[in-house]
């Protein structure tokens, strides 16, 4: 075991707060890695306020992490010691399921479903697991992705763990490409990787934002066009003809006034997993039109290596805004009010 600095929420109330935890020193198949960076997630934020049930504190939060390998065990073949490397959202699975098989852990079918970077074992079947927000993390070598990106570009890329696989996934499972068009609603972590990501596949794609110093940017980040989704004339001109709409917001909204825009047999994916309900959306709007609304939860190791590689050879990284580990509970607060470009980084290095 090795004593690591962490941070950590204590209840859901009080803020973030140093904590010393333990690594298990590493197995046979375990990396060891020196955390550098690590993004800050809307989720990070649901957990350590305590807004979804289920959570166990102390809580160190952080699933978006890059670093360098320090020490590796003696079966792994991954990655090597001084090679960069990420975790996102997992660090283990049952490996035996149908969707291990196919490599989407995190819909493992095994009795414990996957088990989370933080807050892991959240059936209290196991000891609590600790994210991020430290100076060090231990994992098998199947939860570790390999980093293609030059280090000059490293923070850009630790939001990638999980914003950007959390909308890699959906439009690469509903076939977005050339010639569909695809809206991102909510241009916050998730949604501007969502932009840059659906823009690099080739579609056309219209940013819904509240914030209307958004749009601009949303255009640079790669949008073909930005509309104030609450302005009914910037509408509805969209209206039934979207084929896909990925829906990123992180706060209960009308659901009907995008799947009003979105064409026969077309889709919204949601996946932003807000405290409180949606209002239940009008069965009516999809019944004429056959439309769908979907979830989509973060993506497999397979695939998260494929995004990785895939923004390695395009040049695509996060727009982040960096920040030091003490300053996590302003970094949430400016979140709640949609003010970040677009990911907040903790540089690790203020930790240590
Ligand atoms: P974020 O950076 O806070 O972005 C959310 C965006 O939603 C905001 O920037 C804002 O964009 C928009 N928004 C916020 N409040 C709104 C409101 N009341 N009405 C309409 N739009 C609003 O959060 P994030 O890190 O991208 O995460 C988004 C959500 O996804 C969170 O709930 C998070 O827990 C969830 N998540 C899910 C998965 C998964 O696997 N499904 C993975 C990661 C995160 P505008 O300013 O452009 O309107
Ligand atoms: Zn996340
Ligand atoms: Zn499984």
């Amino acid at each position: 075991m090795t004593a690591t600095r962490a941070f950590a929420a204590q209840n859901g109330q009080t803020p973030l707060a140093e904590m010393s935890i333990d690594r298990r020193a590493p197995g046979p198949k375990d990396v060891a890695i020196d955390i550098l960076y690590c993004g800050v997630c809307h989720s990070d934020l649901h957990t350590a306020r305590g807004e979804w049930n289920g959570v166990r504190f102390p809580c160190v939060p952080g699933h978006e992490i890059v670093g360098r390998v320090t020490a590796v065990g003696g079966d792994v073949t991954k990655v090597k010691v001084g090679d960069l490397a990420g975790v996102g959202c997992m660090v283990d699975s049952c490996r035996t399921c149908p969707s291990c098989q196919e490599g989407l852990e995190q819909y493992c079918e095994g009795p414990h479903s996957f088990q989370g970077t933080y807050n892991g074992w959240n059936d209290g079947s196991g000891e609590n697991t600790y994210g991020g927000y430290s100076a060090a993390i231990v994992v098998d070598e199947h939860f570790v992705l390999t980093v293609g990106h030059d280090e000059t570009d490293l923070a850009g890329v630790a939001p990638l763990l999980c914003a950007g696989i959390t909308t890699w996934s959906p439009l690469r499972h509903w076939q977005v490409g050339p010639g569909k068009k695809v809206g991102v609603v909510g241009i916050g972590g998730l949604g501007h990787m969502g932009v840059k990501l659906a823009h690099a596949l080739g579609a056309h794609v219209v940013a819904f934002t509240t914030s209307a110093d958004k749009k601009q940017d949303a255009l640079d980040l790669g949008a073909d066009e930005a509309v104030l989704s609450r302005d009914r004339a910037e509408m509805k001109p969209h209206r039934g003809s979207f084929d896909f709409i990925l829906n990123t917001v992180a706060a209960p909204h009308d659901l009907d006034a995008f799947t009003a825009l979105l064409k026969r047999d077309g889709t919204m994916v949601l996946v932003g997993v807000p405290e409180h309900p949606h209002p239940s959306p009008s069965v009516g709007a999809l019944i004429f039109g056959r439309k769908a609304i979907a979830g989509s939860l973060i993506g497999g190791i397979p695939e998260t290596q494929e995004m990785l590689d895939f923004c390695a050879e395009h040049g695509i990284t996060s727009d982040i805004e960096m920040i030091r580990m003490q300053e996590i509970d302003t970094a949430y607060d400016r979140m709640l009010k949609s003010d970040v470009k677009y990911r907040f980084v903790i540089d690790m290095a203020s930790l240590k």
